[in-house]
């Protein structure tokens, strides 16, 4: 390596002491799987949502599959999404046995284009996912007036969105169903785990039997299974490292922002016009800056770029490459050319280090490595 700094990977999670304490208590309580931490957790989620019902499960992609199931939505249905994102947001359209139609993306949001969608629904749609990526929103007024006008669901992937809002009102705290990821890397974690805000209980029970078999339970040895559930729980392990979290999440997010915002003014006014790389959109108001993007210009070579930002001890990510030319989905009919600006990001785009426990000089570092990259 050729120089002395630690390695400054592209995102870590910060966990304290007392989160490791309660982690330590649960194990030596007896009771490891889901119990009173969830309930708590599920309690606490539901305030920050604004009251509405909130349950927790193993994953932010069951989530999604689940909130699929309670709309009813299955085989000989479309559901529209993005093909920028991570592939769990068009697999569980596969999993129910729905068919994905993807939608290309916004080449400044990297949102789905909400201006192209209406042209993609058909009598077979039933819902749409999109994606608030890096924590951006989508634009939350023409999504529900086209989910309105066409009596589509909505099923929010808002997993890089805690704490992102829309004119005021967080995501999640309003709109259909909200489903977030606590996977290791995202804003708040759980180890890996997720939530989805749902619209009342009847919904909420449902996400209940599913999460688990589809059981339902009265008394003291009633029980029943009158829909195909799955095994999605999370553990009162998993759980109270989410509360330890929560706790922090308002900090995380402000802390992220600063670094965001320090991340523009020394990269500088003419960054772009110098480099031909492009930067994110500087929202300040609606982002929880999950992460942070810059797009390389045709000339770099991504993977080259990496290493050489590897060798001077920056770790970067890529988020994504489009879903649609996984062999997968080209098996299913998709091909280059599609969603031409989704597949351009897929190749260029690249993610910079952003997380809660980095400082000034570790943002500094980033900008002079990628400068001197590009040059
Ligand atoms: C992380 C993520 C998921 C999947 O969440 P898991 O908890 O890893 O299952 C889905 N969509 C997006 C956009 C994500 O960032």
């Amino acid at each position: 390596m050729s120089n002395a700094l630690p390695f400054l990977p592209f995102t870590k999670p910060s966990v304290d002491e007392a989160t490791i304490a309660a982690v330590a208590d649960v194990l030596r309580s007896g009771w490891l799987t889901s119990g009173p931490n969830v309930q708590a957790l599920e309690a606490q989620l539901s305030e920050y949502f604004g009251g509405r019902p909130v349950r927790s499960f193993n994953s932010g992609t069951c989530t999604m599959e689940i909130a699929l199931r309670i709309a009813g939505i299955g085989a000989g249905d479309e559901v529209i999404t993005t093909p920028n994102s991570w592939v769990a947001t068009a697999n569980v359209i596969i999993e129910v046995g729905a068919t994905p139609v993807f939608v290309d993306i916004d080449p400044r949001s990297h949102n789905i284009d909400l201006d192209k969608l209406e042209a993609a629904i058909t009598p077979r749609t039933k819902a749409i996912i999109p994606v608030h990526m890096c924590g951006l929103p989508c634009d939350m007024d023409k999504l529900y007036a086209l989910a309105e006008k066409y009596q589509l669901r909505v099923v929010e992937d808002a997993a890089q969105a805690i704490g992102s809002t829309w004119k005021g009102k967080r995501i999640g705290a309003f709109g259909d169903f909200a489903s977030f990821s606590f996977q290791v890397n995202k804003n708040i974690m759980t180890g890996e785990g997720g939530c989805l805000v749902l619209n009342n209980a009847a919904e909420a029970k449902l996400a209940e039997k599913y999460r688990l078999q589809g059981v339902s339970r009265t008394g003291l040895d009633g029980i029943d299974v009158d829909v195909l559930g799955g095994k999605y729980n999370m553990t009162d392990i998993a759980a109270a490292i989410g509360l330890g979290q929560m706790k922090h999440l308002a900090e995380f997010n402000a802390k992220r922002m600063a670094l965001a915002k320090h991340y523009f003014s020394l990269f500088g006014g003419d960054f772009e016009t110098q480099t031909g790389a492009e930067l994110p959109i500087a929202d300040f108001e609606n982002s929880n800056w999950h992460m942070f993007h810059i797009v390389l210009p045709e000339r770099i070579n991504r993977a080259e770029f990496m290493q050489q930002m590897m060798d001077l001890g920056i770790g970067l990510g890529y988020h994504y490459r489009a879903i649609h030319l996984f062999s997968f989905y080209r098996a299913r009919g998709f091909t280059d050319g599609m969603f031409p600006i989704a597949e351009r990001i897929g190749k260029q785009i690249v993610t910079l280090p952003l997380f809660p426990a980095m400082n000034e000089n570790d943002v500094a570092r980033v900008v002079s490595a990628v400068k001197s990259c590009l040059s």
